[in-house]
């Protein structure tokens, strides 16, 4: 595969991922198609933006036109990260989130199934599977229950991305991960909200009484995976990804607290989300015998260095605050 098409590159984990791809294959030439929303920042593409091997187009999943920019090159391989991603705006703007996650990917699976692209990688999310309770994995077998808008969304793209391989025979594989952390999330996030506010001693809010468990994944394992499934996923199949590191959001919080040294009385707890998921958590045991993909970063060196990471990253910060990391636009 020498041509791919990343969607939602600006963004947290698509960027990281481009930085991953070309840095490990040479030859490898990325478009990268992201409209720039508000998530989308430039500046996370410092690191490859000159790379000659690199291109963005601007443009939006939801204009078929604007899909077609980026297939002036031939496409080999598409991974479509790009989506509207926090569930909080979901809950304020269910229809942005239905027409980017559903029908712009809609329009970019027909405009890849048309070019005869050889491989698409659909990236989602466990959140569709909905919420466990205390015991208990999801599998790829889990019946979907998405609970929000924005798991909703992810679930019907999902849907549309299974019946394309079913009735085409198109080339898709679809994987589950579970939450991502690293640099680079954009600030609204539960671990840059945490980070950015102890830094400034500033209250911490903690939804509800803070005992919502995640699974914790680092941005760099999730990007290792989703080359596997590029690379060597069977079409038509679904990868769950995570790497069984389950935190209620209190004992995550008060372990970054600890990191930087600053005092858990900045915690404050405010009033639930709405239809707050209690407990999210990954069996990855088909990813690991199918495609032999295994966690490599252990949460206590992913948080240190991600800790690390936002606390030399003021000025990345202040341009997202500032609204000046649109300024190049
Ligand atoms: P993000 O919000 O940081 O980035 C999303 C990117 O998509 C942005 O660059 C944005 O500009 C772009 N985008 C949004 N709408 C677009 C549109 N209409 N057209 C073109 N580009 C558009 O998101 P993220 O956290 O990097 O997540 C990336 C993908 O991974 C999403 O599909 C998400 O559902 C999935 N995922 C995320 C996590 C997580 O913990 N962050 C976990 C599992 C799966």
């Amino acid at each position: 595969m020498i041509r791919l098409l990343v969607t939602g590159g600006l963004g947290f984990i698509g960027s990281h991922f481009i930085e991953y791809m070309l840095e490990r294959y040479p030859s490898l030439h990325i478009v990268n198609l992201d409209a720039a929303t508000y998530a989308g920042n430039p500046d996370n593409t410092l690191s490859f933006r000159d790379h000659p091997h690199y291109r963005w187009v601007r443009g939006d999943i939801r204009s078929p036109e604007e899909i077609r920019k980026a297939f002036e090159d031939e496409i080999d391989g598409v991974v479509h990260f790009a989506a509207e991603s926090h569930v909080d705006r979901s809950i304020q703007s269910p229809g942005l989130f239905a027409q980017t996650n559903v029908l712009g990917t809609l329009n970019l699976l027909e405009e890849s199934r048309r070019r005869g692209v050889k491989k698409f990688v659909h990236v989602s999310t466990d959140e569709v599977y909905g919420s466990l309770g205390e015991e208990g994995y999801f599998t790829e077998e889990t019946p979907l229950a998405p609970n929000s808008p924005y798991a909703a969304s992810k679930a019907g793209s999902d849907l549309l991305v299974r019946s394309y391989y079913h009735t085409y025979g198109f080339p898709a594989v679809i994987t589950r991960c579970s939450n991502n952390y690293g640099p680079r999330q954009f600030p609204e996030k539960l671990i840059p909200t945490i980070i950015s506010r102890a830094l400034q001693n500033q209250p911490i809010p903690i939804y509800g009484d803070g005992s919502n468990v995640r699974d914790w994944l680092h941005v760099t394992d999730h990007c290792r995976a989703v080359d596997l499934a590029l690379r060597q996923g069977q079409a038509g199949e679904v990868y769950n990804i995570g790497g069984h590191n389950e935190l209620s959001n209190l004992k995550l919080a008060a372990r970054i607290l600890d990191l930087l040294d600053k005092p858990h009385s900045l915690l404050e707890f405010v009033p639930d989300r709405l239809g707050h998921d209690q407990r999210y958590a990954i069996d990855p045991s088909k990813i690991g015998a199918a495609l032999g993909w295994k966690p490599e970063i252990h949460l206590t060196e992913g948080l240190g260095s991600t800790v690390a990471w936002y606390v030399q990253a003021d000025e990345w910060l202040r341009r997202i605050q500032s609204g000046e990391y649109r300024s190049s636009l």
